[in-house]
């Protein structure tokens, strides 16, 4: 009976430690075949069934850093980086630069992200390489150019030499997109924004992060009928540029500690399925 007790625990820790295990997840190349994509779990601990791969190229559009292997997602946020390319090609707003999407099976990063994990989220570049307009960027442009931040040097304000009203109309094409579920940009941004004379019904959806001042990271909501994938609570009614946008600017806000601490992820036991089959 002992051992029994001892042998179900241990499968039992062995299996977190599979499924929570960072090596893991990097270390696997390929999506799995299923033929459904699955988000499962929450964006920053969760996995992903059915990944598709977002072409290097596409129409408005270069994906960046490909060393990280991170251009793999659910096929719903391909549709829509697809999308917001065409949009930018159509608009002449210059070519959009696509950084870390997620992993072929999703999951947790060695490095960088802690979300990222279900194939759902993407960074976009402020960078709107107009050069890359006329020309596919060689592998090593891709990795040795820089994501500039759109703020001063004292990161106090949007400095108008790196921004321009191009990051508006494409943060404002996202933003109205409905598949869209939330978009982080620094709060000087999100302030500029709130400042200007533009509609206000878009930037609901824009939400203040920290850091985020050389991209934006888009948020699409759970594709529809997709069970395990777990929502975040809805962004607050209103255009969130009052009170909840003045703590970001405050004492408080710039304190360390109110960075958030590293937690332990514990990621739902479906996606040790996803992490070993086909
Ligand atoms: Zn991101």
């Amino acid at each position: 009976m002992k051992v029994t007790i001892f042998l179900i625990l241990l499968c039992f820790f062995s299996t977190i430690e599979a499924q929570t295990d960072a090596r893991a997840w990097t270390k696997v190349e390929k999506p799995t075949t299923a033929r459904i994509a699955q988000s499962i779990g929450k964006y920053t601990s969760g996995c992903l069934r059915g990944a598709a791969t977002l072409p290097q190229n596409g129409n408005g559009y270069q994906v960046m850093r490909l060393s990280r292997t991170r251009y793999y997602g659910h096929p719903d946020l391909v549709q829509f980086i697809q999308k917001m390319g065409q949009t930018a090609q159509n608009q002449h707003l210059g070519t959009l630069l696509i950084g870390d999407m997620g992993q072929a099976r999703g999951g947790p990063t060695l490095t960088g992200h802690r979300s990222h994990q279900t194939g759902l989220d993407v960074d976009i570049w402020y960078l709107l390489a107009k050069e890359a307009e006329k020309r596919e960027l060689s592998f090593n442009e891709r990795e040795s150019w820089g994501a500039p931040s759109v703020l001063t040097v004292s990161a106090n304000a949007v400095n108008p030499v790196q921004w321009s009203s191009a990051n508006e109309q494409i943060l404002e094409a996202a933003a109205r997109l409905p598949e869209v579920d939330r978009i982080f940009v620094n709060a000087r941004i999100k302030q500029t924004l709130c400042e200007r004379k533009t509609a206000h019904d878009w930037l609901q959806k824009i939400r203040p992060w920290f850091a985020h001042a050389d991209h934006f990271h888009v948020r699409l909501k759970c594709p529809a009928g997709d069970i395990h994938c777990e929502k975040q609570e809805p962004v607050p009614a209103g255009d969130g540029c009052g009170a909840d946008l003045a703590w970001w600017f405050s004492v408080e806000a710039q304190m360390p500690s109110k960075k958030l601490p590293a937690k332990k992820i514990l990621l739902p036991a479906a996606c040790d399925a996803v992490l070993n089959e086909e």
